[in-house]
């Protein structure tokens, strides 16, 4: 528990939750009851408001919406077995959250708005929190500029505010992914790091011819030399090379994931050797030939792990071998998923 603040609570009259099918879900169409707005005024931050989720109505001149001062956090919530709530490595996020917050020039949010405001709104909306397997609340901190004035400038206020929205199971067939060698994510002293809107925006093009050639999704490369593995799509990055977990150290041009965090430290529990270096293109390609790389897998809270079938590079698609239960990203996605969901003892402290 963090510690308490007042927040001004207006809760519905109606819930809406009949209109929630806990066996139907579309990620992040349907949102729960509640949603918190704190806003950032002369310096200060104003005491948070709950309030029903509704829409917000805007000034066309609002900073954020044409110099894009915009970040978020995208974290879930679980129920156990006990119906307790359960939220994962939340702390994790709002550091994260501040640390882009400070590269975007942004006020910095305090704890008790940020863990406080999902705390209670995970009070007020615990019935929106799905069970069962692979079943969560997706929650949705953000925060953007709100000065109404066009100079190109640090906004002087901010509204931060939490939304939440029911996520189901993910169902997919290993994708296929292009190596991309032609367009960046992030380049050294950009905003890889920070989790901004614009970073989300700039992959889209790239992300959409890939899919016009067959590819799911991208494998991001260095902006230097397009030559070492970044991430992939909006995913870290992880390999299993020689029976080691191998992922790209984290850097100013790599986000710093929850999941490739957990994973590293649940590989390192299970004895597995984790090694955080530079990956190249050519060691990951003639590695699968040469049947030294068995496995690769993005890492992000959407999914947990999401193994691929084949890497396409330079117009030739390399194989996967096929995943199994035997697997090191099956092994690590079940034990990441049972502490998280709270079926085995939490040993590392990452359950809250
Ligand atoms: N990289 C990028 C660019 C992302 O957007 C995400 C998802 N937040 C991740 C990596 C994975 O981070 P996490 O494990 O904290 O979800």
């Amino acid at each position: 528990m963090t510690e308490t603040l007042n927040f001004d609570v207006t809760t519905v009259t109606e819930s809406r939750i009949h209109q929630f099918d806990p066996n139907n879900i579309t990620f992040g169409s349907l949102f729960t009851d509640h949603m918190l707005v704190a806003d950032y005024i002369d310096g200060q931050w104003q005491t948070p408001k709950i309030l029903p989720f509704g829409d917000i109505s805007y000034n066309p001149a609002l900073a954020s919406l044409h110099y894009g001062q915009a970040i978020f956090e995208g974290m879930k919530a679980f129920k156990n077995d006990d119906d307790e709530v359960l939220m994962f490595r939340p702390q994790d996020n709002w550091q994260r959250f501040n640390i882009s917050a400070e590269r975007m020039c942004m006020a910095q949010v305090p704890e008790e708005i940020f863990i406080g405001g999902l705390e209670e709104l995970l009070r007020l909306d615990a019935a929106w929190v799905p069970k069962g397997e692979d079943n969560s609340l997706y929650l949705r901190p953000f925060m953007i500029s709100s000065d109404v004035y066009l100079g190109v400038r640090p906004s002087q206020n901010y509204r931060f505010m939490i939304i939440m929205s029911p996520a189901g199971q993910y169902y997919s067939t290993p994708p296929k992914v292009k190596v991309e060698t032609e367009f960046i994510r992030a380049a050294p002293g950009g905003v890889g790091y920070a989790k901004c809107a614009g970073n989300y925006a700039s992959s889209l093009y790239p992300a959409k011819l890939a899919q016009e050639q067959g590819y799911t999704q991208l494998l991001w490369t260095d902006a230097i030399e397009h030559k070492y593995f970044e991430e992939s799509g909006t995913m870290n990055v992880m390999f299993v090379i020689d029976g080691k977990l191998v992922t790209p150290a984290v850097s100013s041009t790599i986000l710093k994931g929850v999941t490739r965090d957990s994973l590293i430290k649940l590989a390192q529990s299970m004895g597995i050797e984790v090694e955080e270096r530079r990956v190249s293109v050519e060691e990951v390609i003639s590695g699968i030939s040469n049947g030294t790389v068995t496995e690769v897998f993005g890492a992000g809270t959407a999914v947990v792990v999401s193994p691929f079938a084949a890497i396409g590079y330079e117009g030739e698609d390399y194989v996967l071998p096929a995943i199994t239960e035997q697997s090191l990203s099956s092994k690590l996605k079940k034990a990441l998923n049972d502490v998280r969901t709270g079926k085995v003892e939490d040993t590392f402290g990452w359950v809250w």
